[in-house]
């Protein structure tokens, strides 16, 4: 005789289901919780479990996964997880754990019997074939960079970071009819409200390039407006990192125990590319990459457009001050003297010449002493950096989430007295949020 299980710490929904299937001529077993429904399940061998997802001592998700892995003792059991809630992201994770049907209430018994009687009720839906993508949106004419998040570490709102803002890693990059973003820190979530706001129905095309998969310049992504918007084309471009593949650390800050929404679920199109070389297009934009001295795998990039060159390095610590620290192992011997300065010089040689230079500053040369071996620059290394390689402005990058306002200002005036006892004219600023820079060809000569 057919048999079927109901768990349900409801009373009445188990009355109201048991005495309809009954009728139908189905025994049944009931259990108030999960725990007592995984016992009786493994007792009764029922064909069917009706089972709740929010109960007390075992879930509905832990129910199905217990009960797929006895499969060899339940041959042919049929799970139907029943729920008062209709989210989306439950639904995947009932189907992940191994639930047959989902059922949001109230649950009809006829449903029931629908399905347990093979003709299945509301199959799963296929997912919907994609739509003609509307022609890709010109962007205004003019290439500029904008500045959406400049904090290291961790985003730092507060009156003592309005001037400089408190949001992680995000710049906004428009050259050539190219819209490229430098990492997804949170400043990514305004950057996406305002590509909303800016080209409204019509689909968007953009790259996001990655440094590297440090929460900071990955966080703001799950609330990346655009990535919502069917249509709209997302093209990530990074590199693996030390232990998974970049699409699947991107997913994994958005499973369904941190984030309601996975990166599946996006309507957007969105493609990955792990790059394996360190040098590439983004249309006619040219793209090199240099690996940064940072924990991980870590990237800087250059880009070099019609109207100039930008290059961003926002986690990056001097090979040879950090190596030849005592904190560091105090290395002195003189082949690893030369060899970390042919390393630093490697980076002058990548940035030679650069007309933007936005690079890590996270600290001054007093703080970097007990912070040797972060995988972060002093300014003062930055300023010497920027120098050997002819860069034509300076912008310090990756602030310090205890550096407020002031502090920030003071290192920028040091860095520029560094500059001028130098004799050079670079220019140096402190990136800030909300600041737009037009990239114009500087005339030579
Ligand atoms: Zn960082
Ligand atoms: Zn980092």
């Amino acid at each position: 005789m057919k048999s079927a299980l109901l768990i349900d710490d409801d009373p009445i929904v188990r009355k109201v289901l048991s005495k309809a299937l009954s009728a139908a001529g189905w025994i049944i077993h009931e259990a108030k919780d999960g725990e007592e429904g995984i016992q009786a399940a493994l007792k009764h061998h029922p064909q069917a479990v009706i089972c709740d997802l929010l109960m007390p001592r075992c879930n509905g998700f832990q129910v199905c996964r217990a009960l797929k892995g006895k499969m060899a003792e339940l041959p042919g059991l049929t799970i139907i997880v029943t729920t008062n809630r209709g989210f989306a992201t439950d639904r995947l994770n009932a189907f992940e754990s191994g639930a047959d049907h989902y059922l949001v209430k109230p649950v009809l018994a006829e449903d029931i019997l629908k399905i347990l009687e093979g003709s299945p009720l509301d199959p799963a839906k296929a997912k919907s074939p994609p739509s003609n993508p509307s022609p890709v949106a010109e962007l205004p004419a003019g290439n500029l960079l904008r500045f959406w998040g400049v904090r290291g570490s961790i985003p730092t709102p507060g009156p003592n970071t309005v001037f400089y803002g408190g949001n992680t890693t995000c710049i906004e990059l428009r050259a050539d009819n190219q819209l490229i973003i430098l990492d997804s820190g949170s400043g990514i979530r305004l950057l996406g409200q305002q590509l909303v706001e800016e080209f409204k129905q019509r689909s968007l095309a953009l790259t996001l390039l990655l440094t590297h998969t440090h929460w900071d310049h990955i966080q703001g992504f799950p609330f990346f407006a655009p990535a919502y918007i069917a249509n709209n084309q997302v093209h990530i471009i990074g590199y693996e990192g030390y232990r998974k593949g970049l699409e699947n650390t991107l997913a994994v800050q958005m499973e369904s125990s941190y984030f309601p929404i996975g990166l599946r679920q996006l309507p957007s199109n969105i493609t990955f590319s792990e790059q394996r070389d360190m040098d590439f297009h983004v249309g006619p934009v040219r793209v090199r990459t240099i690996f940064a001295n940072h924990p991980s795998v870590c990237v800087g990039y250059r880009l070099d457009t019609s109207t100039g060159s930008v290059a961003f390095l926002p986690d990056h610590e001097s090979y040879a001050r950090m190596r030849l620290h005592a904190r560091a192992g105090g290395e002195k011997a003189p082949e690893t003297l030369d060899y970390c300065r042919g390393e630093d010089q490697k980076l002058v040689e990548f940035l030679r010449d650069v007309d933007m230079l936005i690079l890590d500053s996270q600290y001054d040369a007093a703080e970097y002493q007990s912070h040797i071996g972060w995988g972060h620059s002093c300014y003062e290394d930055t300023v010497a950096t920027a120098l050997a390689a002819g860069a034509k402005r300076l912008f310090l990058f990756h602030h310090d989430p205890s550096h407020d306002d002031a502090r920030i200002s003071r290192m920028v005036g040091h860095a520029r007295e560094l500059v001028a006892s130098h004799g050079s004219n670079m220019e140096v600023e402190a990136a800030r949020e909300g600041l737009s820079v037009p990239l114009l060809k500087p005339a030579r000569g």
